[in-house]
């Protein structure tokens, strides 16, 4: 089954509108800033301040959104063989169905099918990698209890 898949839809068009707006604040806050510096009153220190202090939160905030990004998903495929059991994790491929028939078992070569497409999420892309095997390591684990 792949989980969330329609709920995931409506959330992104959520989430895409939200950074939108997000945005358009950041914006206007460095607009601000930048219009204190150019136009503001007649005591052009102040001005200087308040508009770099405008610009830096706004750029901070924008740094702070960056780092939290949004969680990366991950399909992957479950693949069991049907006589002795062995599963393999694999990213998913286009086409993956439950059932599907899908090469031989390393152990036994009978023929393996698709157990489960399974989705997760990653939360930092720059450990995608060690996330993918951990998550890959736990499935392996629950499927084989
Ligand atoms: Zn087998």
């Amino acid at each position: 089954m792949i989980d969330e898949e329609d709920d995931e839809e409506i959330l992104k068009k959520k989430r895409s509108l939200k950074s939108i707006l997000k945005n358009l604040f950041l914006i206007g806050l460095i607009a601000i800033g930048v219009l204190f510096i150019y136009l503001g009153g007649p005591n052009q220190t102040t001005n200087l301040i308040i508009g770099f202090t405008f610009i830096c939160i706004g750029t901070t905030i924008f740094q702070m959104k960056k780092s939290a990004s949004d969680p990366i998903r991950q399909t992957l495929t479950i693949l069991k063989c049907k006589s002795c059991g062995a599963i393999i994790v694999r990213n998913y491929e286009d086409g993956d169905f439950i059932f599907k028939s899908m090469g031989s078992c390393d152990k036994c070569n009978d023929s393996m099918e698709i157990h489960q497409i399974y989705s997760v999420k990653l939360k930092k892309a720059g450990k995608k990698d060690d996330k993918l095997e951990e998550n890959k390591n736990k499935l392996t684990e629950t499927i084989e209890v």
